[in-house]
């Protein structure tokens, strides 16, 4: 068989040492659509006095802040997180690299810029951001849909603290100080002398290590019991110092029932994402966002687990920031309580917020109805026997906002058919109403039922839905890097404004 002349391969020139006449130029290696470019055109339209007036000036001269936040802003749009990753992105990637201008930052900066200069100041310059999205037509803010979700903190999950441990800590200590004052009264009430009555219903550190001095003196040459001695000596070594760490937790704690020891602003809630499925709660953060065609034009912070009081500082902050206040807020049942109802009201917010009971209402065919009747001020029962108002009553909500219920309860269920279904106690069958809740809630189900109400209700959840989906799902975003109310609210921003610059270079 003859020979067949194979073709040499042919293979582009490969050399790592080539030299070049001229040096590349990193700008025309970047696509003209990328969004680097868009982050880059964005951040230098804004003004950044307010980082800019954080430098003392003189001295060593710093890296530009304009480009410090260019790169964060970046990295938080590629998912990366870490000061350390950033380094080293500013040094391997060439979108970073161009985007700092060949400046290598290291992560110390990086970090110090992030958590020190951009604290308290970085809403200000997201706003700008929404501005532009504003006049660009992207976005309006007369529209917002409101939710909100929980992100952990960077925080050890075994770090709680209680607020309901420190005050059964603190019954305890003053239970067990008058155990121990009663018995030194029984043996040496002589050396007590006018000293002998005390009320340890309030303690503190102070108010032990005398009590404890007295009780010293007082039993000094006497024989006392075994076990009050070991008592005695341990409440001197340990519960001074208890009630001072008891002290300094709650006032960190404020309102809270919980902290966590690692990052004490942070509080322990239910978390949506539960790995371990165990239902155990994690320390971390509520966050509360402001939607509009998908952009988020307005963020917050709360350490309160639930949405409900949430919703009053949210719109206080979107007033500060923008001079102005949405025309609609759209939210879910979690936002639908009297006191929303009626704060929006006031401020001309017309409202498309569920209550807890509308989808149960709406399906509900079978249900007691009981009616009332305005003109009596009584009721009037499912099998058509009169209900007085008995009592009138006032309470207030854990944010101080007063609700007025009205109890009306009936004369006689006596050889009632629905008895059981409608009764369960024993006596006749009460019911509280608040009247001014049931008619905002009228008002809600009329305006949900409309068919702007329909639209809305629908568009929520396409709306901000999906954002939450993108920074937790997409980017990963599940837990802060850092530590801090202050420091977390800066992580939220920079991905926020990744987010709506992604979403304008898409
Ligand atoms: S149990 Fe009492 S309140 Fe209920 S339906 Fe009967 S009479 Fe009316």
């Amino acid at each position: 068989m003859a020979n067949k002349r194979k073709t040499a391969p042919v293979f582009k020139d490969y050399c790592t040492s080539q030299l070049m006449l001229l040096p590349p130029s990193l700008d025309e290696m970047i696509d003209a659509n990328h969004p680097v470019r868009t982050v880059n055109r964005v951040i230098d339209e804004i003004k950044i006095d307010p980082i800019v007036d954080s430098y003392k000036g003189g001295g060593t001269s710093s890296y530009n802040p304009r480009m410090l936040l260019k790169v964060l802003v970046y990295a938080y749009l590629c998912n990366v997180f870490s000061s350390r990753k950033i380094e080293s992105s500013l040094k391997e990637n060439i979108h970073f690299m161009w985007l700092s201008g060949m400046s290598r930052p290291d992560h110390n900066t990086i970090n110090r810029f992030r958590s020190e200069r951009l604290a308290n100041v970085l809403k200000e310059i997201f706003s700008q951001v929404v501005m532009l999205l504003v006049e660009s037509g992207q976005v309006n803010l007369k529209e917002v849909y409101i939710d909100g979700t929980k992100i952990e903190a960077n925080a050890n999950r075994y770090s709680f603290v209680w607020g309901k441990t420190i005050k059964n800590s603190e019954e305890r200590i003053s239970r067990q100080m008058q155990e121990l004052w009663d018995y030194t009264q029984k043996i040496a009430a002589d050396e007590l002398g006018d000293n002998s009555s005390e009320d340890f219903s309030e303690i503190d550190a102070e108010k032990v290590k005398e009590t404890i001095a007295k009780i010293d003196s007082a039993l000094q040459d006497k024989p006392i019991d075994k076990k009050v001695r070991r008592k005695l000596n341990y409440a001197r070594k340990n519960w001074p110092k208890n009630l001072e760490r008891y002290k300094a937790q709650k006032e960190i704690m404020g309102e809270r029932n919980s902290m966590s020891k690692t990052d004490p602003d942070a509080t322990f809630m239910r978390m949506k994402e539960d790995r371990m499925r165990n239902g155990q709660l994690k320390p971390g953060y509520n966050l509360q966002i402001s939607t509009n065609n998908q952009f988020i034009v307005h963020y917050s912070h709360h350490p309160n687990p639930t949405d409900t009081t949430t919703l009053g500082s949210h719109l206080k902050e979107f007033k500060r920031l923008y001079e102005t206040l949405p025309n609609v807020a759209v939210a879910d049942a979690g936002y639908g309580s009297e006191e929303n109802y009626v704060n929006l009201k006031k401020l001309k917010v017309k409202a498309y917020i569920k209550y807890n009971t509308f989808d149960k209402e709406s399906k509900s065919k079978t249900a007691l109805r009981f009616e009332y009747d305005r003109d009596n001020d009584c009721c009037i029962c499912p099998c058509g026997r009169t209900m007085p108002r008995v009592d009138t009553r006032h309470r207030a909500t854990k944010t101080g906002f007063l609700q007025k219920i009205a109890r009306y309860q009936s004369m006689d269920c006596g050889g009632c058919s629905q008895r059981e279904e409608c009764c369960k106690g024993a006596s006749n069958r009460t019911l509280e109403i608040n009247h001014r809740l049931a008619s905002l809630r009228a008002e809600a189900a009329e305006k949900l039922n409309s068919e702007t109400g329909i639209y809305h209700m629908r568009k929520r959840c396409v709306e901000v839905e999906p954002v939450f989906g993108n920074i937790k799902h997409n980017k990963g975003f599940r837990r802060f890097m850092l530590r801090g109310s202050a420091k977390t609210e800066v992580e939220t921003g920079l991905i926020a404004l990744a987010h709506n610059l992604a979403k304008m270079a898409a």
